[in-house]
């Protein structure tokens, strides 16, 4: 029996929205049952602005893997606000500025991704947190 899944979802490692993601993805249609996970701190930025080349080596390799062994046809890339790996809320001017750039960073991400994978698509999401640890989800689109 071949092992097929039709998504990966690929996010940060920060614990402070984990839980809170895969309620999301469950409230999605998607489990634990049916779909891989990659978790890399930073997520996209491996592959849009990686601190070294090997990061983006690692990254595209997962997806790789995930491809070939469960022949996913769809990806989930969730950024976060105040991810450490872009230095956090204070390597921005402002929550407007900082939303803004992570939005562009979903959108650089997901041409790396379409132009390498012809038949993938990436689902882009955005996720909010509160100083409060409240944490809610923004599907963006282009
Ligand atoms: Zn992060």
């Amino acid at each position: 029996m071949a092992h097929v899944c039709e998504y990966l979802i690929i996010h940060c490692i920060d614990f402070r929205f984990i839980q809170a993601l895969q309620e999301f993805m469950e409230s999605e249609g998607l489990t634990g049952a049916c779909c891989d996970i990659v978790s890399m701190a930073g997520a996209g930025k491996n592959i849009v602005s990686p601190g070294e080349e090997k990061e983006r080596d690692v990254f595209l390799a997962q997806v790789d893997i995930s491809k070939k062994l469960h022949h996913i046809s769809k990806i989930y890339l969730v950024q976060h606000m105040d991810c450490g790996a872009y230095g956090g809320h204070a390597a921005f001017t402002s929550l407007e500025e900082e939303v803004s750039f992570q939005k562009d960073q979903l959108t650089q991400a997901k041409k790396i991704l379409e132009n390498r994978y012809a038949d993938i698509s990436v689902i882009q999401i955005l996720a909010h947190i509160t100083d409060d640890g409240v944490v809610s989800f923004e599907k963006v689109k282009i």
